[in-house]
């Protein structure tokens, strides 16, 4: 059974539901969990302009204090019932190693759990694209890229980055729902193998020791229905010995651990 739920997400996430901390870590302890992260998004650098129309990817920075002082105080609150980790989902932006790396510079010490995220691609210099924003929106980056493989491809590429990126001492050792791009994958399949470039990712995470995300979010997305990574991908990431850690990415309480009797079988 597994006793952790590592990815969750807050009523400080714009694009999520007004649940309260509470109600999750209530959901939680209910359902025997004795570990709980809750990994927002942080807050993206002051000079990058969220690509996405209501602006809505990330907590705003203005509440970041509060969020850090709200999480610590129900952390002690909880203590004797839940371990709560308090952390970010962080996004890797590619051109902004600097700003990222200042912000886990500054906030690196007082957390206890990070996961390093691809969800915006560069499509040229200063101009990014969401992944994961909607179908319409992933054909539209298809498009200007000239097919669906390209946009796999520079995820993959931007993955590829992320991974290997200095962003100091603080770096998220955990790659957050590798297979993101498969998303929209029922109406966008991929029709070109990319398990080379897929390994060779795996064999980096390897060697630098760090984990994967394994997300259950993606099996409850109609035009994605797996899990991030893929079977396929998890599969080899566990002949490698590569950590797994599960997460249901959830943004209401009721999604804690959901799908994870699917993901068990892989984490034992
Ligand atoms: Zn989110
Ligand atoms: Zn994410």
């Amino acid at each position: 059974m597994i006793l952790g739920d590592y990815h969750v997400h807050t009523p400080y996430c714009p694009h999520g539901s007004t649940d309260r901390w509470e109600q999750y870590i209530i959901k939680a302890i209910e359902l025997g969990l004795e570990e709980i992260s809750f990994t927002e998004h942080a807050p993206l650098p002051e000079s990058f302009e969220d690509p996405v129309p209501e602006k809505d990817s990330a907590m705003n920075r203005h509440a970041l204090e509060s969020y850090l002082a709200e999480g610590l105080t129900l952390k002690q609150q909880f203590a004797s019932d839940i371990k709560i980790n308090l952390g970010f989902e962080l996004d890797y932006l590619e051109g902004y190693e600097f700003e990222t790396s200042q912000f886990l510079n500054t906030y690196g010490e007082v957390i206890d759990d990070a996961i390093l995220s691809v969800h915006m691609l560069r499509l040229a210099t200063n101009h990014y694209a969401c992944l994961d924003y909607s179908a319409d929106h992933f054909g539209e980056i298809a498009n200007q890229l000239g097919s669906t493989e390209q946009v796999y491809d520079l995820y993959y590429r931007t993955i590829e980055k992320a991974v290997c990126a200095d962003l100091g001492k603080y770096k998220p050792t955990r790659i957050g729902h590798l297979t993101l791009i498969e998303k929209f994958k029922q109406k966008y399949p991929l029709t070109k193998d990319n398990s080379d470039q897929i390994e060779q990712i795996l064999r980096l995470i390897k060697d630098k020791q760090y984990c994967l995300d394994i997300n259950t979010a993606g099996l409850y997305k109609p035009d994605c229905l797996s899990i991030y990574p893929n079977k396929k991908v998890i599969q080899r990431a566990k002949e490698l010995f590569i950590p797994l850690v599960p997460g249901s990415d959830s943004h209401e309480a009721a999604t804690l651990t959901r799908g994870f009797q699917l993901i068990s079988p892989y984490l034992d």
